[in-house]
C-alpha cells in the first residue's frame, strides 16, 4: 500500500519507527512536511501539491500534527479527507482533542470520569472558582499546555488566587482542577488503537516534582490496567473519535479520571516500556482497515 506520513519533523524516533515498520511490511511511505504542503481547493478536484508537484493518492494519511501547527495542519489533513484517503485519526477529532476544555466537556458529557475542573473568563470570579474546584491544593493548567508545560500546583487558596489571577489578568485561559493527591505523582498513559487497548504505562514524576511527563524527567513502566481502567480509556477515545490516542488518567481514589486524550501519542516511551511493536500495529491496522472513501465526517 502505499501511505504519507504527515508530521513537520520527520526524524522524530515516533515517525522513523512508523516508516521502518511499513516499509518492513512491503509499502511505500511517503513522509510529508505538513507546511510545504499547499493545496488548491477546487470545486470537485481536491489537489495538494508538494515541492512543486502534485500528490498521488493514498491509500492512508498518519497525521502527526504537532500542537503549533494544529491550524493548518487539519486543513492539510482534511484536505487529504476530501479526496477520500483514509486517515489514521481523522481532521475533526484531532481539532476536538487539541482544545482541553471542549474535550472535558464532551467526556463529562458521556459520563466519563475526571477530575473536578472548573474554568471562567473573568478574573473577578477566582474565588467561586477555586471554591467549586475544592480550593488548594489545586492544579491550575493552561488550556493550550503540552508536556506539562504550564501546569501549576498550588498549595495554599492564597497561591492558587495569584496565580489563577496572574495568568488572566494575561488572558492566558486555563483550567482549575482538583488535585489528585493518591494520584502520588504517577498517572497512566494507555495507547487507545481501532478500540483496544494495545499498550500501557505507569509514569512516575521525578523526586520532588508532581508531575509525572517524561519531558519533565518522569520514568515509565509497564502497568496492567484495571478492567475499569481499560474502559475509561476505550469510551474516552470514542467519546473523541481517534482511533489512535494516548489516554492519560490519574488513578483517584474515586475511580479512574482522565486528564487528556493525546491524538499524536509518542511512541518512544510506550515501545521502550512495554516491548511492544506499536508502529508495526498501527501499520497492520491500516492495512485492515484502510479503505479510499471510507473516512467518517470528510472533514465535516
Ligand atoms: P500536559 O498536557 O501538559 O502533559 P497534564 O494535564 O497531562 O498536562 O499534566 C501534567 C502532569 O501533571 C500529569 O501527567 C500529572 O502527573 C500531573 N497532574 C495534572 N493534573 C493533575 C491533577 N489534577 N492532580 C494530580 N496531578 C496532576
Ligand atoms: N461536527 C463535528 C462532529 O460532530 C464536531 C462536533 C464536535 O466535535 O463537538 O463530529
Amino acid at each position: 500500500m502505499k501511505f504519507a506520513l504527515l508530521a513537520q519533523n520527520h526524524t522524530l524516533y515516533s515517525h522513523q519507527r512508523l516508516k521502518e515498520a511499513a516499509e518492513a511490511r512491503g509499502h511505500e511511505m511517503h513522509m510529508i512536511k505538513t507546511l510545504r504542503c499547499y493545496m488548491n481547493i477546487a470545486s470537485r478536484r481536491p489537489e495538494i501539491y508538494y515541492n512543486g508537484e502534485k500528490l498521488p493518492l493514498y491509500d492512508a494519511v498518519i497525521p502527526r500534527i504537532g500542537a503549533s501547527v494544529t491550524f493548518y495542519g487539519t486543513a492539510v489533513l482534511r484536505q487529504f479527507e476530501m479526496q477520500g484517503v483514509y486517515p489514521l485519526n481523522e481532521s475533526v477529532a484531532i481539532g476536538r482533542s487539541r482544545d482541553k476544555l471542549r474535550s472535558m466537556q464532551l467526556l463529562a458529557r458521556d459520563g466519563i470520569g475526571l477530575p473536578v475542573t472548573t474554568f471562567a473568563h473573568d478574573p473577578k470570579q477566582t474565588d467561586e472558582v477555586l471554591a467549586l474546584a475544592g480550593g488548594a491544593p489545586a492544579v491550575i493548567k493552561l488550556l493550550e499546555g503540552t508536556q506539562g508545560i504550564g501546569v501549576v500546583l498550588a498549595d495554599t487558596d492564597r497561591s492558587a488566587k495569584s496565580v489563577i489571577e496572574a495568568f488572566r489578568g494575561a488572558n492566558i485561559n486555563i483550567l482549575v482542577q482538583e488535585f489528585i493527591k493518591e494520584a502520588g505523582s504517577t498517572d497512566i498513559r494507555a495507547f487507545v488503537l481501532g478500540g483496544k487497548v494495545i499498550a500501557a504505562m505507569m509514569r512516575s514524576g521525578a523526586e520532588g516534582e508532581f508531575r509525572s511527563n517524561l519531558h519533565r524527567g518522569g520514568t515509565a513502566k509497564v502497568v496492567k490496567l484495571s478492567p475499569e481502567e481499560r474502559a475509561t480509556a476505550v469510551r474516552a477515545a470514542k467519546t473523541m473519535g481517534l482511533q489512535v490516542c494516548g489516554v492519560d488518567m490519574l488513578r483517584s481514589n474515586h475511580g479512574p479520571v482522565v486528564m487528556e486524550v493525546n491524538s499524536s501519542p509518542g511512541l518512544e516511551g510506550i515501545e521502550e516500556a512495554t516491548g511492544k511493536d506499536i508502529a508495526g500495529m498501527m501499520i497492520e491496522f491500516l492495512e485492515k482497515n484502510a479503505k479510499v472513501g471510507d473516512t467518517k465526517t470528510r472533514g465535516k
